[in-house]
């Protein structure tokens, strides 16, 4: 038998084998449509919606639809502007198996290449990743649908209207609760900061964006930032042919990876636990130092003579000059053909579609916790403040009161749990914990129904025939 069609059947053995409970126990609601309203609804099948749909499936939350705007194999970066050749994280860290072992990473990477090829491997190819990630989806039989974007959420007496948009237009989807896995835009957008957004588009990209990298040989690139992602973009124009300039404010390039010192059981589960004032020191030490990137992003950039590293190099203007842009740093103007922006994502409630109806109350870390002095940080400050079942809360209680059934599994969880959504080192614990804040609701809603369901269940498990009965004839009451 192939080794991966026998991994297959492994797998399906492996989730009957742990499929306890099985009772399905959700209430059907009827939706405004006169069709079942879903039980959830999964925005985004990247390794997060995908990983959550599985938690769900798990715990008998079944009638879940995962849409995608992406096209089936395009979700997340993997195959798009993720510009690595390998992951960074090491390859032993599971996630989207949700610790079923025969679903791992490594089982799948051992009957496709085999044993040795695992003992052998260093990192993940990207690509492996991305196609890792599909055949989880299809062997946890997640219902997904590409090529579907959220355009908006609305209340519909105590549903959630999503408007969605596809190939053949506008639709509505009702659904009971809303898990937004949308990646690291969740909540805002990749921002470029003013002075180069205003720069004319064929002078500029965001690395999250496609880059036309072969146009760029011979020319001279400029990257602001020195995050992985930067180095990623340096080495890709270096690759092409371009020389190629990073710059750091920072008088330092960030080498700690700090996520390595948080991975650890303890942290992962109960960071969430603990009180704001511990959880916004400990995640402004961790968001305030970036992350770090590992020694062969740097390699990649350091074997080109063609690489300069400036660091203490804010960019103090920005301008299009010559057909070029010119940047002023400490050290006077330089010139670029090109420049590429690694600056990361803020938080923009306003600015994601799916949110704007409500983004004025949704809940800011702002609005709940003020730090000490020494500890401000806005950029931290706009991150939502969510609830311990990552859902969105409201700023002012009873004005949007849909906002607490969406429930956020992006990067903008980060400051409320740690490590979460967007994060493979974090899913094993953060999916299961999400799963458990949505069945909690979906219960809690539903009290009364499943009490007259428990009182109502007369299912006998025996036959106890009336001629084996002594009947001493007391009065029944
Ligand atoms: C360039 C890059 C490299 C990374 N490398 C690593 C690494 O090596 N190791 C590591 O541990 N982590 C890495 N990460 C971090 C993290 O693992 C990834 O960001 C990962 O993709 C997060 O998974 P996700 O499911 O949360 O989001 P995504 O994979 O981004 O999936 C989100 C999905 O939501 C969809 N979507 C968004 N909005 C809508 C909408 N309105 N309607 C419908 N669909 C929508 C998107 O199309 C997308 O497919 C990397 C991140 C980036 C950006």
């Amino acid at each position: 038998m192939d080794p991966l069609a026998r991994l297959e059947a492994d797998v399906r053995r492996d989730l009957n084998l742990i499929a306890h409970p099985r009772l399905p126990w959700v209430k059907p609601i009827t939706a405004p449509d006169g069709a079942p309203a879903l039980d959830v609804l999964v925005v985004g099948a990247g390794q997060g919606g995908i990983a959550a749909a599985f938690g769900l499936k798990r715990a008998k939350v079944e009638n879940v639809l995962v849409i995608d705007k992406e096209a089936e194999g395009d979700e997340g970066p993997w195959r798009t502007y993720a510009r690595m050749p390998t992951l960074r994280s090491p390859k032993d860290y599971t996630g989207p198996d949700l610790d079923v072992p025969s679903l791992t990473y490594q089982s799948w990477h051992t009957a496709k290449y085999g044993a040795a090829a695992w003992e052998a491997l260093e990192l993940i190819d990207r690509i492996d990743w991305a196609d890792y990630l599909l055949w989880v989806r299809k062997m946890t039989g997640a219902r997904v649908e590409n090529g579907v974007t959220l355009t908006g959420i609305a209340d519909a007496d105590g549903l959630l209207a999503a408007t969605v948009r596809d190939a053949s237009g506008e639709r509505v989807i009702y659904a009971r609760r809303i898990i937004l896995a949308t990646g690291q835009e969740s909540a805002g957008a990749w921002t470029l900061p003013p002075e180069v957004a205003a720069l004319p588009g064929h002078l500029r990209a965001h690395t999250c964006e496609d880059i036309d990298f072969a146009a760029l040989k011979g020319k001279t690139v400029f990257v602001l930032g020195a995050g992985a992602s930067a180095f990623d973009n340096a080495a890709t124009a270096l690759e092409a042919g371009a020389e190629v300039h990073l710059f750091t404010r920072r008088d330092r390039v960030q080498v700690i990876q700090p996520y390595r010192a948080i991975t650890f059981a303890g942290f992962m589960r109960h960071l969430a636990d603990l009180d704001d004032a511990w959880r916004w020191r400990i995640m402004n030490h961790v968001l305030s130092l970036r992350e770090g990137f590992p020694q062969h992003t740097y390699d990649r950039c350091a074997r080109h003579a063609g690489f300069h590293l400036h660091v203490g190099a804010p960019w103090l203007s920005v301008a299009e000059a010559d057909g070029g842009v010119v940047v002023t740093t400490p050290r006077g103007p330089m010139k670029a053909d090109y420049v590429i922006a690694g600056t990361g994502v803020d938080m923009d409630f306003a600015g994601r579609p799916e949110l704007a109806g409500f983004a004025h109350n949704i809940a800011t870390w702002a609005d709940r916790y003020t730090p000490p002095e020494e500890e401000a940080n806005p950029r931290l400050g706009r991150f939502p403040y969510l609830g311990g079942d990552f859902a969105f809360q409201e700023k002012v209680p009873g004005v949007t009161p849909l906002v607490s059934r969406i429930h956020l599994f992006g990067i903008a969880a980060t400051m409320s749990f740690g490590p979460s959504g967007s994060s493979i080192n974090a899913m094993t614990t953060a999916v299961p914990r999400l799963v458990s804040g949505v069945t909690r609701g979906l219960f809690r809603e539903d009290a009364a129904a499943h009490y007259a369901d428990i009182v109502a269940y007369d299912v006998p498990q025996a036959v106890v025939p009336e001629s084996a009965v002594i009947d001493h004839g007391r009065v029944k009451v």
